[in-house]
């Protein structure tokens, strides 16, 4: 036991070498090339349909495949590329490979599609609408089958000139969803003005339930809601059984977390999507087709 505690300080101060071995500075000037010499990749989590456990989504998600540190988190460098306007060219290459990918999925799945994260500073460009289209078109993916991820922080900043543009991507039949509801600002009247598609309840509130009753009064009214205003809405963080019973009970349509799987490469996400929905039903479906 000693010799495992001994290996795992050494383990967690190695760790913290290699991290104060390379410098800020490094770091961004390493992600300046991150796009070029395509260390990026995406992971792919399957979203659920609570009722049928079929998956027709999945959500995108960056990871960077440092040439030193290994695979690299979001949440390691995304706050860099933030600050430097480094996410403009991460999160365009995410648009256009996350709709290659969804193109891929069309023949198994004729509905699927594919969500990724914008970030504030993206919604905030005009040149988002250009990007889009470009990717959905380059792609050969139908404009519905994309959904745009964005947090509620990076709507309420929302100026006339945002909304204006929410207002086009939803004409060009582009999918917008809220993320991590719940956490930010929330203002009842925003989502009246927002031209949103789904709510994505965040995993802090379905950690929690069924244990806490605030929780999951929390739950149940964000689904009510969005059921009320007819958007879509995903419990993010599934992680256990009693948490996906909760949600279902409630009436969550869709949810996303570890207790479905985990983020992970296409190849398995296609064989996912396959074995959950044989080609054309739920296409006929949702398109409102009847034969
Ligand atoms: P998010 O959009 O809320 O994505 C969900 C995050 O929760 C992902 O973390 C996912 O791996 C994690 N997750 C999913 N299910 C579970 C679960 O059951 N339990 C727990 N504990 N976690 C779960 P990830 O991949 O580390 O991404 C973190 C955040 O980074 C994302 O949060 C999103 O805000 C941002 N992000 C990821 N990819 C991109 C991107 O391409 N562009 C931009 N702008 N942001 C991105
Ligand atoms: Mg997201
Ligand atoms: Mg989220
Ligand atoms: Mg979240």
């Amino acid at each position: 036991a000693a010799k495992a505690a001994g290996k795992s300080a050494y383990r967690r101060c190695t760790q913290g070498l290699r991290e104060s071995a390379v410098s800020r500075a490094e770091l961004i000037a390493d992600l300046r090339r991150a796009v070029d010499e395509e260390q990026l990749h995406l992971e792919f989590q399957p979203i659920v349909d609570l009722a049928t456990g079929a998956v027709r989504s999945a959500e995108a998600l960056v990871r960077w495949r440092h040439p030193r540190l290994g695979v690299l988190s979001p949440a390691r460098f995304l706050p860099l590329a933030e600050e430097t306007g480094l996410i403009l060219p991460i999160d365009r290459w995410v648009i256009h490979e996350a709709c290659r990918a969804a193109a891929t999925w069309q023949d198994r799945v004729p509905s699927a599609t594919v969500a990724v994260n914008i970030a504030a500073s993206h919604l905030r460009r005009p040149d988002l609408i250009a990007t889009v289209t470009e990717a959905t078109a380059g792609a050969g993916l139908a404009p519905r089958a994309l959904t745009l991820e964005l947090t509620e922080s990076a709507l309420i900043e929302g100026s006339d000139a945002v909304l204006d543009r929410l207002g086009q991507l939803r004409e060009l039949g582009i999918r917008i969803a809220i993320d991590d509801f719940g956490t930010g600002y929330s203002s009842l009247s925003y989502l009246h003005r927002i031209p949103a598609t789904e709510l994505k309840i965040d995993r802090s509130f379905v950690a929690r339930i069924p244990e806490d009753a605030r929780a999951y009064a929390t739950v149940e009214m964000v689904t009510r809601l969005a059921g009320a205003f007819d958007l879509g809405v995903v419990a993010e963080g599934v992680e256990t059984e009693r948490q996906h019973d909760a949600v279902a009970a409630i009436g969550c349509v869709q949810g996303q977390g570890y207790r479905y799987g985990r983020p992970t490469a296409l190849a398995e996400l296609r064989a996912v999507l396959a074995k959950a929905d044989p080609p054309g039903v739920s296409g006929v479906a949702e398109s409102g087709l009847t034969l």
